[in-house]
């Protein structure tokens, strides 16, 4: 059996950040373990690719969440990616890390050394910022390169400028001091092409020869000496396939996403006991919290016709298309490497709510049923709005003791009485945006939810029947102290009553920040590489 000091499952964002950091000493072997392939598939590196990768099954676990009771009875569809950068090879590439308050809150919660403080320098140490934002909070010489959207659309200024003249103001750096106001996004995307966690991180640590990274390899059981994780199962190429085994002489960390860490923890006998007999499944350690606690941001996405302008849905089709492809080709600019989302805006839904609690997007462009992935022939344009920190919460549990199963999702999405209030108060924001003078010149008619909806039950009813993912799944490993029943891990980490076995990615979060998860999943990694190897933070 091969040994390595840190066996890590999951090459996605935290995982390619841990790698990363844990391989700096050359003394230290490190293998990875990742059940999809490489991400050699252009697409993944397009931006524009992102409309493709959407459903790629071979890069994607292209899961189905069940249906909840306020989603019109709808299974929601999940995608996840599976291959090196994990979902930040087939993400939305928006930059956004969440406010002051998301973080003191995890504190509050007992967390040690997790309040803003504590993890802005990590936000700091990742990121090499190019554009606005003041040195207090913008790293200027990490790894990963953070943009500002470069292509000037006069949609989207007039969508800005609605909402200035809505009392909304310009903020320069959403990641600054303050998240409120209007801006274009920051992205993840440098000379046109999608800067991953594998592409700033991981490959990099590939060149290392202590660096072990084994594709198509899925970890199906943590290998336990009674309460000591030493190893993982798993098996390569597939359903099928060859079982092997990997050895860890420190160290199992589970970094496979808020769906399959933990599943994987079910699968080996921790979690809820009731769950694992109802599997077969012999119980290791009783943990009530594996899988539960589960929260995700619900978007309905309000949509526009368009006239007087061509939207995305024109530019990405025919002879256009083509122009633009040579135009990416030759320039790495115009359409093709755009994020799918241009203008960010953050605000509150009533006057006494203390910071942003919504997150409105703005897009040229809009979908067919509102699900992001395949363009409506008509012009159109597109505000998504969420709620930044729902209540509601829902659970990842086995469907069956097959590790190539997929688990059930159940996200429970608007069960909270107060989520239902704010995404409400969201979408009538929304459409008082879309009905800006600014953007008069442009505006055709409201096609959803349409000029029919006036009352806040006819708001909540149109939620139900189109809201969809905005993809930001955490909190089904959360981290939090040994006497809270929902805890996890701790805030080290570790997995509570057991050894060598820690949780490091989107799952441990205690809370849903008032952001999308990419940003801050990596700096959950940085900052725990910093907890195992028993150094302090940057700049103490
Ligand atoms: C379509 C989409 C759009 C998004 N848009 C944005 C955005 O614009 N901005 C943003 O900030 N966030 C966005 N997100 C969310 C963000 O990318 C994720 O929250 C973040 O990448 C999660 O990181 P992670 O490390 O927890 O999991 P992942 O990055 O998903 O990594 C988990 C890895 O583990 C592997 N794995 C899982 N199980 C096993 C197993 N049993 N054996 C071996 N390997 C396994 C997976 O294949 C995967 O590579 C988006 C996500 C999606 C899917």
């Amino acid at each position: 059996m091969d040994t390595f000091d840190y066996v890590i499952v999951g090459a996605g964002s935290a995982g390619s950040v841990l790698t990363n950091r844990l391989s700096e000493d050359p003394g230290t072997t490190v293998c990875v373990l990742e059940a999809g392939p490489r991400d050699w598939h252009p697409y993944i590196h397009l931006p524009a690719g992102f409309i493709k990768t959407f459903h790629m099954k071979s890069i994607n676990w292209a899961y189905q969440q069940e249906p909840g009771p306020w989603t019109g009875g709808r299974s929601i569809y999940a995608p996840r990616g599976k291959t090196l950068g994990g979902s930040s090879s087939i993400n939305g590439h928006i930059y956004n890390r969440g406010q002051r308050q998301d973080f003191d809150t995890w504190a509050q919660l007992g967390n040690r050394g997790w309040g803003y403080p504590d993890v802005l320098p990590y936000f700091k140490r990742l990121e090499r910022r190019v554009g606005e934002g003041e040195d207090e909070y913008r790293g200027r010489d990490g790894n990963l390169t953070v943009t500002t959207m470069d292509w000037q659309d006069p949609l989207c200024e007039a969508f800005m400028a609605g909402a200035i003249s809505l009392g909304i103001p310009k903020n320069p750096d959403y990641n600054g001091a303050i998240q409120e106001g209007v801006s274009y996004a920051q992205r993840t995307i440098q000379n046109g092409r999608r800067v991953s966690a594998a592409t700033a991180f991981l490959h990099p640590a590939r060149k290392r020869p202590n660096v072990h990274v084994h594709t198509h390899a899925h970890a199906t059981n943590i290998i336990f000496e009674g309460k000591r994780a030493v190893g993982v199962r798993y098996v390569k190429g597939g359903k099928g396939g060859t079982p092997f085994e990997v050895r860890a002489n420190k160290e199992v960390i589970l970094a496979g996403g808020t769906y399959n860490s933990p599943q994987l923890l079910q699968l080996s006998g921790i979690g809820s006991p009731d769950l694992l007999a109802s599997h077969g499944i012999e119980v290791r350690h009783a943990l009530t919290g594996v899988g539960e606690g589960l929260q995700d941001h619900y978007a309905p996405r309000t949509v526009a016709r368009v006239k007087n302008i061509k939207t995305i849905n024109e530019l990405r089709r025919g002879l256009s298309l083509w122009v633009e492809a040579l135009k990416w080709a030759t320039t790495r600019r115009g359409l093709l490497s755009l994020s799918p989302t241009m203008v960010y805006c953050f605000w509150h839904s009533g006057e006494t709510t203390e910071s942003s609690d919504l997150q409105l997007t703005f897009t040229p462009a809009s979908y067919k049923e509102g699900v992001q992935g395949q363009l409506e022939d008509q012009p159109g344009m597109t505000v998504a709005s969420w709620q930044q920190r729902p209540e509601s919460r829902g659970y990842v549990r086995l469907r069956s003791a097959d590790p190539f199963a997929p688990p059930i999702i159940q996200t429970n999405y608007l069960t909270a009485e107060l989520d239902r209030r704010v995404i409400v108060a969201g979408m009538k924001l929304a459409r008082r945006l879309l009905k800006s003078a600014p953007l008069a010149p442009y505006y055709a008619h409201e096609d959803f939810p349409g000029p029919g909806v006036q009352t806040d039950d006819e708001f909540l009813a149109a939620a139900t029947q189109r809201g969809t993912t905005t993809f930001h799944p955490g909190c089904t490993c959360r981290m939090g102290p040994a006497d809270a029943k929902w805890a996890v891990v701790d805030d080290q980490l570790r997995v509570h009553g057991l050894h060598g076995l820690r949780v490091i990615d989107a799952s441990i979060m205690p809370r849903m920040i008032s952001a999308n998860l990419n940003a801050s999943t990596m700096m959950i990694a940085d900052k725990a590489s910093d907890l195992i190897r028993g150094k302090s933070a940057p700049g103490s």
